[in-house]
């Protein structure tokens, strides 16, 4: 801990950090600050582990050397902020503590002060075993950010974002601030609005991302530019979603998909290498076709295999209806062998249960047995077709298959999360293993059913791959990448489109009437009839990129102040009501809160 220790000016309160109490210090007269993290009250002797930002250290209070600060020492409570001058000792052989870096010293208090008391904290800091609830956790979070976990949590975001910055700054990207009060930014999600008092009834919207403006700030000629930037998205509720949250955003100007990749190919490499991790560069990539076909995502874990098939073929002309039929309606039936599985019929149905939350009409499970199958639909298959699809899924004696038939699309995600899901549960997920690859060759648009129209898979200003076909646009490939790591999506980004009317022309594919996009991206429009140089560049997802890099679950782990999965902070109560004198202000007449149920 020590060598980390930041440098300290000596001054009223210390001149030396805890962490730094060794071996080279004994015999110094040394004076600390910081917080009681443990106390044991022998009597005479009262020992007190002190903490600060860089470690523990033992103080000892001894009736024979600490004078009036020994009565001291016992009114001292956890958590209580207390300054101390003593000299650094050896400890005695039996009382060392091989746990700590300072365990072989401690420091025999000759002074010591309360700088400010403590109340008893609502959760151990010192012993914490996960008995306070995230709600008390973020209630107190000031107290949850004491606790050694978090704040190494914490330390290592600083310096990711640091190696961040500072590879960036030698690559000559410039670190400019945009704007978070301003106009929707089109990634996908509902915005957050702030109403403006200046000019009531108008809104601002907070940025989903900085696309824009980076973009903008390419027509100005800064051809190289990043920002650690703050991103609000008002999406539905998910685990692991804050809906304010962080990413490195990047963008770099006369670059093709090739040069941003290379770029980011030296970045991470950079940022991984600072946390010990070796990696391969370049990075392995993958169509996006492909990623769905054999992982079912378009963020596949190629950490191990249990890959898809598809059987539509071994199956094209089947009696058995439940296939045959989404077959003649131009679906899929694809499986998975999960190889030798010991399953109960009740984990066998259980695993049709996880389909269906999946969005499955149904699951088919089967063991290789013999030429045929072990089955409660062995049946209805004939011996051709079991062998059939034994051979495509190189199923050997006993393999666990499991079958789904839907809309391809559809039979892929199902699959796709139950591969990812029955990872997890049978433990097929090789420790220690990063793999790191390029999704590319992304569709530029996706069809939406529901709405009968065009979607941006990525966002609209994602440049073509060669000419969009209007009358065909579900075939035109975007110049888009994502970068996966382990599975999950660290980041995306493409080549933009730099003239004005290729933007006009996907506008239209999405229908965005001339008009409309005028209203909303004008400002867009004109910047690009104004000499925009090729220009691209790519965002990735901070919060998550930590929590990875700190082996922690969830992102709120990562983040100092997070919200609830439920949006909400418990530590200041937001969102809060505001007061009639606000709302008038801002010229907000509330509705009535809808009744429950309804929305
Ligand atoms: N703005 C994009 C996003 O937030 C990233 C990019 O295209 O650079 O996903």
């Amino acid at each position: 801990m020590s060598a980390d220790a930041p440098s300290l000016s000596p001054n009223a309160y210390r001149d030396t950090w805890s962490g730094q109490v060794l071996g080279d210090r004994v015999g110094d007269r040394v004076r600390l600050s910081g917080w009681v993290h443990r106390r044991r009250d022998h009597g005479g002797l009262i020992f007190i582990d002190l903490r600060d930002r860089t470690g523990i250290v033992q103080l000892v209070f001894n009736p024979d050397e600490s004078g009036g600060s020994h009565e001291l020492g016992h009114r001292l409570r956890s958590e209580y902020v207390i300054s101390v001058t003593g000299k650094v000792v050896n400890r005695e052989p039996e009382t060392v503590n091989p746990d700590l870096p300072t365990g072989e010293f401690e420091v025999h208090v000759s002074e010591a002060g309360v700088l400010a008391e403590s109340d008893t904290p609502p959760f151990g800091i010192e012993d914490y075993q996960g008995e306070a609830g995230e709600e008390t956790r973020l209630k107190h979070r000031y107290l949850d950010l004491r606790r050694e976990p978090m704040r190494e949590a914490i330390e290592l975001r600083h310096r990711l974002t640091t190696a961040m910055r500072s590879f960036l700054d030698g690559e000559g990207f410039l670190e400019i601030e945009t704007p978070i009060l301003t106009r929707s930014t089109p990634e996908g999600a509902r915005d957050f609005l702030v109403p403006s008092r200046l000019q009531r009834g108008s809104f601002y919207a907070l940025p989903q991302s900085p696309q824009l403006f980076k973009q903008l700030l390419m027509v100005s000629g800064f051809e190289r530019y990043f920002q650690i930037a703050r991103c609000f998205r008002d999406e539905d509720l998910r685990a692991d979603r804050q809906p304010d949250f962080t990413q490195l955003d990047i963008e770099m100007s006369f670059v093709d998909g090739e040069d941003v990749i290379a770029l980011n190919e030296r970045l991470i490499g950079h940022l991984l290498a600072g946390m010990g991790i070796e990696i391969d560069t370049p990075f392995p990539r993958m169509a996006y076709d492909e990623a769905v076909g054999r992982f079912g995502s378009d963020k596949p874990d190629t950490r191990y295999g249990y890959e898809i098939t598809d059987l539509t073929e071994c199956l094209r002309g089947t009696e058995f209806k439940a296939f045959g039929g989404v077959i003649e309606s131009g679906g899929a039936v694809r499986g998975i062998n999960f190889g030798q599985r010991d399953l109960s019929r009740a984990q066998l149905d259980g695993l049709i249960d996880d389909a269906k939350e999946l969005g499955a009409k149904g699951l088919v499970w089967a063991f290789r047995e013999g030429d045929g199958w072990r089955a409660p639909i062995a049946k209805f298959l004939s011996a051709d077709e079991l062998a059939a699809l034994n051979a495509a899924m190189e199923a050997e004696e006993g393999d666990l298959m499991l079958v789904a038939a839907d809309a391809p699309a559809k039979v892929a995600s199902i699959l796709g999360g139950l591969r990812t899901r029955l990872a997890e549960r049978w433990d097929l997920i090789p420790e220690g293993v990063n793999s790191l690859t390029w999704i590319v060759d992304w569709p530029l648009f996706e069809w939406v059913e529901e709405e009968e129209r065009w979607n941006a898979l990525h966002h609209p200003f994602t440049a073509p791959a060669g000419d969009l076909d209007p009358e065909n646009p579900g075939d035109t490939r975007a110049q888009a990448y994502d970068l996966v790591w382990n599975g999950v999506e660290l980041g995306g980004g493409s080549i933009r489109i730099n003239r004005p009317e290729v933007q006009s022309a996907v506008f239209q594919v999405l229908g965005i009437s001339a008009e409309e996009s005028a209203e909303r991206f004008g400002f867009l429009l004109e910047a690009l009839h104004y000499g925009a140089p090729p220009h691209g560049g790519i965002a990735y997802g901070v919060d998550r990129f930590a929590a990875l890099l700190a082996g922690v679950d969830s992102i709120r782990d990562v983040i100092a102040f997070p919200k609830t999965a439920s949006g909400g902070d418990p530590l200041t109560g937001a969102p809060a009501p505001v007061d009639e004198i606000q709302l008038r202000e801002a010229g907000i007449n509330l509705r009535k809160p809808p009744k429950p149920g309804t929305s």
